[in-house]
């Protein structure tokens, strides 16, 4: 059975006081939703998260991390610091992390390896730009993103990937996929895992749709039959917003 996800990527957002402030109302308002609640603040604020949503039903993440085992790679975190302190899911490849720190689909693979063997579950992020959407290359530029970054890991590794399907061009810019678009796009992947992995890997997989997703918008994109959940920037922000995003499964 498929699992739905609400993810809420923090970003470089919130101090530990607001980190704790904003928990505590997630917590709070969090009540019948039908989907799995993961929340991914700052490195620093990790810690104080786990602790905080201890027997609470929602999951920290990470919003990256290093494929090195340890070492000396100055400001950054290797996998076993985060189990150490409970982090077992981490997003990888977000768009923000391939523009702006140039990550390849090369060294994502090597990412995902290295969270695989630390038996974390990943959240592995991907889309086109808007140009690639323009020049009708969308799908193209996304099979490539999951052959070059993922499509290397064995069958049963599948259960620890959740998959966010995120166009560049809808992300912080208030732009958002139909619902028609992104269901087309999630019923791709899902048709290229199946032919890639079989027909039961694809069918178990959460596809998360990200970019601009509200309280507004969220329930119709839910609805489409491929769309398993989504990674919210913004929104994610505001309990009351993630919340209601939530509850539109
Ligand atoms: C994101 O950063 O993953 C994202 C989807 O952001 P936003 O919801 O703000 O578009």
């Amino acid at each position: 059975m498929r699992k739905n996800i609400v993810a809420g990527n923090w970003k470089m957002h919130k101090t530990q006081k607001e980190t704790v402030a904003l928990l505590e109302e997630i917590i709070a308002q969090q009540t019948n939703t039908n989907a799995e609640l993961i929340v991914a603040p700052t490195f620093v604020n990790l810690a104080k998260a786990v602790e905080i949503t201890q027997g609470k039903g929602i999951t920290v993440a990470a919003q990256n991390m290093h494929q090195a085992e340890g070492g000396a790679f100055t400001g950054e975190i290797a996998a076993s610091m985060l189990t150490d302190i409970g982090v077992n899911t981490v997003i990888l490849g977000h768009s923000e992390r391939r523009a702006y720190f140039h990550e390849s689909d090369a060294l994502l693979a090597s990412k995902v390896d290295t969270a695989l063997k630390h038996d974390m579950r990943v959240i592995f992020c991907f889309g086109e730009e808007l140009k690639d959407r323009q020049n009708d290359n969308h799908f193209n530029v996304v099979e490539y993103q999951l052959r070059d970054g993922l499509f290397h890991i064995d069958k049963k590794d599948w259960t620890n990937i959740v998959l966010a399907y995120e166009p560049v061009w809808a992300i912080g810019t208030g732009e958002t996929a139909s619902p028609d678009q992104a269901q087309e796009m999630h019923k791709f992947i899902r048709t290229l895992v199946e032919k890639v992995y079989g027909f039961d890997i694809a069918d178990a997989l959460t596809i998360l749709y990200g970019g601009s997703v509200k309280p507004e918008n969220a329930k119709e994109i839910f609805s489409k039959p491929d769309v398993d959940g989504g990674l919210i920037g913004g929104a994610a922000l505001k309990a009351a917003d993630f919340i209601a995003i939530a509850k539109g499964f």
